[in-house]
């Protein structure tokens, strides 16, 4: 009996680029289902997933990391909890499954951050609160620098530790930080796409090469039956939880209009497929293995 898990990367073509999921473990759990999603009855949360069968009383959520080698340059999107175990301790195994995949933090040139949470951007940090990827410019969306990181706020009841955080992880980036504005090409062939909401200045991003194109979509969805099923279900974090079902609805409806795959952060290992029109909501079709010959 080995005892642990074996390392969680998964690697793929997009175009031209090379791109690998990199797992940064499980929220484990993140509360029962009527604690986190809202907006339907305990009964009708609880018999979808059942129906799904996945248990009511613990929700686990995934986190999909992208790292993308543009040929040029190591592109990372998201960076995980860090040493944080705010969400129990199966979280911060970035570091271990990038070394796992051959790639070193310092070879990363661009950190690109969907939102300030904690499973999201307290990764760019150590335990020591020490940049981890020492070379990298940082892209994010500036709304979210600036919430996230406001003194005000620190004193904040339900948002103080998360600020405490976001502050920890961000403000040591300062000097080496581009904001993303909504619409713009990031990096070539990676464009944001904003999807306010779940967080002021929530940002997915749409990554294109060549015919295939990829949306790496952040918090737009948590559960991959929940968020879908019944898309105007908030969630519990939610900053803003009218505009994030809003924004929830548009998206999915694109991507499924579109056909445009998802890298989808939360959802099972690795998080990629398709979104389908269902009855009143969507559902998600998991994108079946693909084999990569070396060049
Ligand atoms: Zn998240």
């Amino acid at each position: 009996m080995a005892g642990n898990q074996v390392p969680a990367f998964y690697r793929f073509k997009l175009g031209t680029l090379e791109a690998t999921v990199v797992s940064d473990g499980q929220l484990d759990p993140v509360g029962a289902a009527s604690d986190v999603f809202k907006g339907a009855d305990k009964a009708q949360l609880d018999a979808a997933l059942a129906a799904n069968f996945l248990a009511p009383d613990k929700v686990f959520l995934e986190e999909n990391i992208l790292l993308l080698n543009t040929g040029e340059r190591l592109v990372l999107f998201d960076t995980g909890m860090g040493a944080a175990k705010v969400f129990g301790p199966n979280t911060g195994r970035l570091l271990a499954m990038l070394q796992a995949a051959g790639v070193e933090p310092a070879a990363i040139d661009a950190v690109i951050l969907t939102h300030a949470h904690p499973d999201h951007c307290w990764g760019l940090v150590d335990a020591a609160g020490k940049p981890v990827f020492a070379n990298a410019q940082i892209f994010m969306p500036e709304a979210d620098f600036t919430f996230w990181t406001d003194e005000a706020k620190l004193s904040h009841e339900q948002l103080g530790g998360m600020i405490d955080g976001a502050r920890k992880s961000l403000l040591p980036h300062k000097d080496r930080m581009t904001f993303v504005k909504a619409g713009q090409e990031v990096l070539p062939g990676v464009q944001a796409l904003a999807t306010p909401g779940h967080t002021v200045g929530h940002t997915s991003y749409v990554v294109t090469s060549g015919n295939q194109a990829l949306c790496f979509s952040g918090d737009v969805t948590h559960h991959h039956i929940l968020s879908l099923q019944m898309p105007k279900l908030a969630f519990a974090f939610d900053s803003d939880p009218e505009l994030g079902i809003a924004t929830r609805v548009k998206t999915l409806d694109m991507l499924a209009n579109d056909r445009l795959p998802i890298l989808a952060y939360h959802f099972p290992w690795p998080g990629i497929g398709h979104v389908a029109k269902d009855g009143s909501g969507f559902r998600f079709v998991p994108t079946p293995m693909q084999m990569v010959a070396p060049a």
